[in-house]
C-alpha cells in the first residue's frame, strides 16, 4: 500500500511537470507569437507608407531608367523614415505593364522577428514579409480645368495613331488639322466671354468630375483662346534660355499645362466629361488654333477616381 502511494505521487509529478511545461511552452510562444503580430504591422504600415510616397511617380515608362532610379531613391528615403533600414533594389517591383508603362510598384518590408521564450522551443526568431502595391489611376475630377475640350474620340484617334506631340487643335474642325475643340462652361453661367477668358487664364476655380453634363458655348470665342494661351505662354519662367517649358522638358504645374476636358455629347448643345487631359500649350500664330502636345500627368490625391485614361493620374493602395 504505502508503496503505492509513493508511485501514485511520483506519477502526479510527472504530469505536473508535463502540464508545467506544455502551459510554459504555449506562453511562450503565445507572447512571441503576439510580439510578432506587431512586428508583422509595423512591416505592413511601412510597406503601405513607402508604397504611397512613391505613388505620385506612376505611372513610368518600361525604359525609362531614370525614372525608375529616382522611384527606387525616393522609395528608398521614405524607407529610412519609417525606420526600414534594409530596403534592396529587389524590394521594389514595378508592375502592372500596359501600353509600354508600368502603372504599379509593389514595396516589400522584410522584419526579422527576434523571440525571447520561444527560444526554449528552438524557435530563434520569426521573419514576416509584408507588401503593398500602390497604382496610377485615371482622375475622376480635377480643379482648374480651361473651358476647352476634345471630343473622346478625336482624344482616341490621336492616342492610337501616336499623334500626340504638336497637335493642332481648331475651333470647329477643318482640312489638315488634328482634331478641334469646343467651348464648354464649366458652371451655369451663360459661358460669356469674359468668364470663359478668366478660365482659359486661371483655369476654373471649383471642380470638374467625370461624368458631369455641361452645356457648350456658342459664338465667336476665339480671341478668349489666343488671349489666354498667350497669358498663359507668357508666365512660364522655367527652363530659362531654353525657350521655357515646352514637351521636352516641362515643369508639371507651369501655366502652360492646361487640363483640357474630353466629352462626348449628350446632345446637340450638351456634353458629358469623360476625362481630363495634360496639354502644354505651345506657340501658334494663327487665330483659330491652338498647338499643343499631350502629356501624362500625376497630380495630386483626388477623391474621385475613374476607368478611362486621359492621362492625369492620381493613385491608390491596390494592394
Ligand atoms: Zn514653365
Amino acid at each position: 500500500m504505502g508503496k503505492f502511494i509513493k508511485d501514485e505521487t511520483g506519477i502526479s509529478a510527472i504530469i505536473t511537470a508535463l502540464v508545467m511545461t506544455i502551459i510554459l511552452t504555449a506562453t511562450a510562444l503565445a507572447l512571441d507569437i503576439g510580439a510578432a503580430y506587431v512586428d508583422a504591422s509595423y512591416a505592413q504600415n511601412a510597406a503601405d507608407a513607402i508604397a504611397l510616397s512613391i505613388g505620385e511617380y506612376l505611372p513610368v515608362e518600361q525604359n525609362d531608367q531614370s525614372s525608375k532610379t529616382m522611384i527606387l531613391a525616393a522609395a528608398n528615403e521614405f524607407a529610412l523614415k519609417n525606420g526600414v533600414y534594409d530596403l534592396k533594389t529587389e524590394d521594389v517591383i514595378f508592375c502592372g505593364l500596359e501600353d509600354g508603362k508600368y502603372k504599379s510598384v509593389s514595396v516589400s518590408v522584410k522584419k526579422t522577428s527576434v523571440t525571447k521564450l520561444a527560444k526554449i522551443i528552438g524557435v530563434d526568431n520569426i521573419k514576416i514579409t509584408k507588401s503593398a502595391t500602390v497604382s496610377s489611376k485615371p482622375v475622376g475630377s480635377i480643379k482648374g480645368a480651361v473651358p476647352i475640350g476634345i471630343t473622346e474620340d478625336a482624344y482616341d484617334t490621336a492616342m492610337a495613331t501616336g499623334n500626340t506631340q504638336h497637335v493642332i487643335l481648331k475651333v470647329g474642325g477643318g482640312d489638315g488639322v488634328n482634331g478641334f475643340y469646343g467651348f464648354i462652361v464649366l458652371d451655369d453661367s451663360n459661358g460669356n466671354a469674359v468668364v470663359l477668358e478668366k478660365w482659359m487664364k486661371y483655369g476654373y476655380e471649383f471642380e470638374n468630375y467625370v461624368g458631369e453634363i455641361l452645356p457648350i458655348a456658342t459664338g465667336d470665342k476665339t480671341s478668349v483662346v489666343r488671349d489666354g494661351v498667350n497669358y498663359r505662354l507668357s508666365l512660364c519662367n522655367h527652363y530659362v534660355g531654353y525657350d521655357g517649358c515646352k514637351v521636352a522638358h516641362y515643369v508639371e504645374d507651369c501655366p502652360r499645362v492646361v487640363f483640357v476636358l474630353i466629352y462626348r455629347f449628350v446632345n446637340t448643345n450638351t456634353v458629358e466629361i469623360v476625362g481630363f487631359a495634360p496639354f502644354i500649350l505651345e506657340p501658334s500664330n494663327k487665330d483659330d488654333e491652338i498647338q499643343g502636345s499631350f502629356l501624362d500627368i500625376n497630380i495630386s490625391y483626388t477623391e474621385k477616381i475613374t476607368e478611362k485614361d486621359c492621362g492625369t493620374y492620381t493613385y491608390r493602395l491596390t494592394g
